[in-house]
């Protein structure tokens, strides 16, 4: 008996732990920008035909004063929850290319960056006016950027086909994130004019192991590419998958077998080796 209630009073105390945790990071969020603990790092994607670069993805992280680093898959639900992914959002945009910029200015080739939106972003009524404005302030070459959107803009067809064929109006690229794990059918790709389809990483997972998973990813890679997008492969993380992704054409991989996210330093450094 005795056993029992101290399994529950540790039970207890690890929840509240947990629940403490959130109610901390969503007051904290709120002055994360003002308090210079937002950063982003940078993971390299690779040209699978020639070993290449073909880019690079900007991805948030939150130096927090108590819990140090925190990963976007903790606080972004939270900064979506509050809204206040909005500034963040704004500060992505502006820290990603400030940074493009000031690799420009240094010489440093980066081949374009892709930076990360959420709908709730996505859909504000001045988005597009932003991005604009971005591009003006850091003189920046809207071929040099992509943004990545998932498959929950999808909801409203018509919104997203007028946002996307704006943003493409400037020069910008817009790429369908984490494919294959969503609800919408493929008829969305009908619809929409992506220009790279990112083939979620819970599919390259499993190409080798389940023999499913590699039919299917087979047949995205070849449908995607009968409708003129690029096809980046997520979450390689080893030589098999790398080679699977290959035998399917797949022409750009992103992933641990080629590079973590790296710091801004770090990154500097392996665009400096591509050259
Ligand atoms: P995502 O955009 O699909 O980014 C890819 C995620 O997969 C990143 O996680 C990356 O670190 C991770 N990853 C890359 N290669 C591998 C691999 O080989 N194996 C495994 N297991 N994982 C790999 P991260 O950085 O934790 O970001 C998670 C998600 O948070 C992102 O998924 C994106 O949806 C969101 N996110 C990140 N940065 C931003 C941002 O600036 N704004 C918004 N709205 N969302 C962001
Ligand atoms: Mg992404
Ligand atoms: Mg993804
Ligand atoms: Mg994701």
């Amino acid at each position: 008996k005795d056993n029992l209630s101290n399994e529950f009073c540790y039970y207890n105390s690890f929840l509240d732990k947990i629940a403490k945790k959130a109610i901390r990071l969503e007051l904290d969020i709120q002055r994360a920008i003002e308090n210079n603990e937002l950063l982003l790092t940078y993971q390299p994607k690779v040209n699978l035909q020639n070993n290449k670069l073909a880019g690079i993805e900007g991805l948030i992280r939150w130096n927090h004063p108590s819990y140090g680093i925190v990963s976007p898959g903790e606080f972004i639900p939270i900064a979506e929850n509050t809204k206040e992914i909005i500034p963040i959002g704004k500060w992505v945009i502006n820290e990603g290319f400030r940074q493009a910029k000031e690799w420009n200015k240094q010489g440093v080739h980066f081949k374009k960056l892709a930076l990360n939106v959420s709908p709730l972003q996505f859909y504000t009524s001045n988005f597009v006016d932003f991005i604009k404005e971005m591009l003006d302030l850091y003189q920046l070459d809207p071929e040099l950027i992509e943004l990545e959107i998932t498959e929950s803009v999808m909801n409203n067809i018509g919104r997203a086909l007028d946002m996307i064929s704006q943003l493409k109006a400037i020069g910008i690229t817009v790429a369908l994130d984490d494919f294959g794990t969503g609800f919408s059918s493929l008829n969305v790709l009908n619809q929409l004019p992506f220009d790279c389809l990112k083939i979620d990483k819970s599919f390259v997972k499993q190409v080798l192991t389940d023999r499913k998973t590699g039919i299917l990813t087979k047949m995205i890679v070849q449908m995607g590419k009968e409708l003129d997008m690029e096809l980046v492969a997520e979450g390689i993380e080893s030589k098999d998958q790398l080679t699977f992704m290959k035998q399917c054409n797949c022409n750009i991989g992103q992933g641990y077998y080629f590079s973590k996210p790296l710091s801004v330093k770090n990154m500097e450094a392996y665009l400096r080796l591509q050259c």
